[in-house]
């Protein structure tokens, strides 16, 4: 997996963990509505998810599917919606092994965690293969359009409210990138579809349109709400869209497509409203009831999961933690060259084509920087530190960095650093502060790592000092290394100068 991919796990496994979330202090709130949506607690974000579910929902009615594949599914409550109202054989994959396991948890649904670009099933596994609010986040989006394209028997939908309709829309949308844990990376084009499925009904709606001011809150007005937002006009002409769906059928889509709207939007609402969609695990017959057979992602021989999770094939071994099976690759095939030889294999008399996706890929790729792994950080604007918002950053005459800030808390950013946690003791920092107007501050240090992706107070190390301005230097060691877990990577730090506004230059930043 590449660095951006793992990163994002780690974020996500985080994200979607009871234990963690409430190790770092906060409590666990599902991203999707699990316990339904009540009267009263319907936002935009929900609207706009019912209108997905929506599409889908007129999709499997309207092609009578009898499987289906969510990727990316979070906590599995896309898959239960359509075990619910269309078919049994309803399962979801997500990057996120945590993600996968509240999945079981809530709805007992059939997970693994998987890359979307490797998907360890085989070719037509599934009737309807669903991606939505994913493409975006995605180091190999081509792939993993071919890989929904491999897997699906009839249809493949992708969702994106960062769809574009043309390259300018996109070009803009590109240079605003900027690194996180989700950063939105690869932006989709209502064109790259007809690039990457030919021969495919290709079509492009707009995911939602007038969007209320209000969201409505009762069964009834939300259903008239929604279905008034729901168009079959094409997303590249239609006058205002939010977002982009493209339904994509393998073969000619129904004519009648979009004639049950209505209904559709009735029975998500409805299933919204129910409360009792989470199932009571210990009173599930099984998990999910249905997951077809599993290949190996890196061979595509058949994975024998019922003693000990081994490739027929190839010999790899795939992990199980708890009930969920890991079918993510550690080390990374050369990604490039990987892709050439799958567009070959996909479009094999057609060179032009092949072309057309490398330089799409190319266009979309976002490369990081190279992480640090010096113990002396270099103080330079272009080694990558970056200020907190409202703080100026800026290259001292002499050396060093300058944090000018008026706000409260001021910081500082570390670039992105690789250092092995076990090996390491403590922080060494030389600043001078000045412009200070309260007696006594706190210098304080917070630490990130891969298996804890965030800044938390827990992570952090604090020393109070008197301000007079001058020169201080604080040695700090590190929290409990039994915050981070076994092998974790330092993996940024952040520099409190000051509880409040201040002027500060940063002389030195060690690792020791
Ligand atoms: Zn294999």
């Amino acid at each position: 997996m590449d660095r951006y991919s793992l990163r994002t796990r780690k974020w996500l496994d985080l994200r979607f963990d009871p234990a963690l979330v409430e190790l770092v202090g906060h409590s666990y709130e599902p991203y999707q509505p699990v316990h339904g949506i009540r009267p009263g607690d319907w936002t935009l974000g929900h609207f706009m998810m019912a209108a997905r579910w929506s599409w889908l929902t007129e999709v499997l009615r309207s092609t009578g599917a009898d499987s289906f594949l969510d990727v990316g599914g979070a906590e599995g409550y896309v898959a239960q919606l359509v075990r619910t109202l269309h078919t049994p054989r309803s399962c979801s994959t997500d990057l996120s092994i945590s993600a996968c396991e509240r999945a079981h948890e809530f709805f007992s649904i059939g997970t693994l965690a998987s890359e979307a670009h490797r998907l360890p099933f085989e070719d037509g596994a599934f009737s309807v293969v669903y991606c939505a609010e994913v493409i975006e986040h995605l180091a190999h989006p081509i792939e993993t359009l071919l890989e929904l394209k491999r897997v699906a028997r009839d249809v493949v939908i992708v969702a994106s409210e960062e769809g574009v309709r043309d390259e300018a829309a996109r070009a803009e949308e590109l240079s605003e990138r900027a690194l996180s844990d989700h950063m939105d990376r690869s932006i989709t084009c209502a064109t790259d579809f007809e690039l990457l499925f030919p021969g495919w009904d290709a079509r492009i709606y707009g995911l939602c349109s007038e969007l209320p001011t209000e969201v409505p809150q009762s069964s009834r007005d939300l259903v008239a709400s929604l279905a008034g937002a729901l168009h079959l006009d094409d997303f590249r002409s239609a006058s205002e869209a939010t977002g982009m769906i493209a339904v994509l059928f393998k073969e000619e889509g129904p004519a009648e497509f979009g004639s049950t709207m209505l209904t559709s939007v009735r029975d998500v609402v409805e299933f919204a409203f129910d409360h009792s969609a989470v199932v009571d695990p210990s009173k599930a017959t099984l998990h999910g009831a249905y997951l077809p057979p599993r290949i190996c992602v890196k061979c595509g021989a058949p994975v024998e999961l019922l003693a000990s999770a081994t490739c027929a094939g190839c010999g790899l071994v795939y992990s199980r933690q708890w009930m969920t099976e890991d079918f993510v690759l550690q080390d990374e095939p050369d990604s490039e060259s990987a892709l050439e030889e799958r567009l070959n294999a996909e479009f094999p008399d057609d060179a032009e084509r092949v072309a057309a996706c490398l330089a799409l890929q190319d266009l979309l790729d976002f490369p990081l920087s190279p992480s640090l792994s010096t113990r002396q950080l270099p103080l330079e604007l272009d080694a990558g530190w970056t200020a907190c918002e409202g703080g100026q950053l800026s290259a001292h005459a002499e050396s060093g960095l300058v944090l000018d800030c008026d706000a409260h808390d001021p910081c500082l950013f570390s670039p992105e650093l690789y250092l092995k946690m076990d090996e390491l003791e403590g922080v060494r920092v030389a600043l001078e502060v000045s412009g200070l107007n309260s007696e006594k501050e706190l210098f304080q240090v917070f630490f990130r790592t891969l298996n804890r992706p965030l800044w938390w107070e827990q992570a952090s190390v604090t020393e109070a000092y008197r301000t007079e301005d001058g020169s201080y230097t604080f040695e700090l060691g590190l929290p409990d290394a039994g915050l981070f877990g076994d092998n974790d990577i330092l993996t940024g730090l952040r520099i409190d100068p000051s509880h409040h506004g201040s002027h500060s230059r940063i002389l030195s930043v060690e690792l020791v």
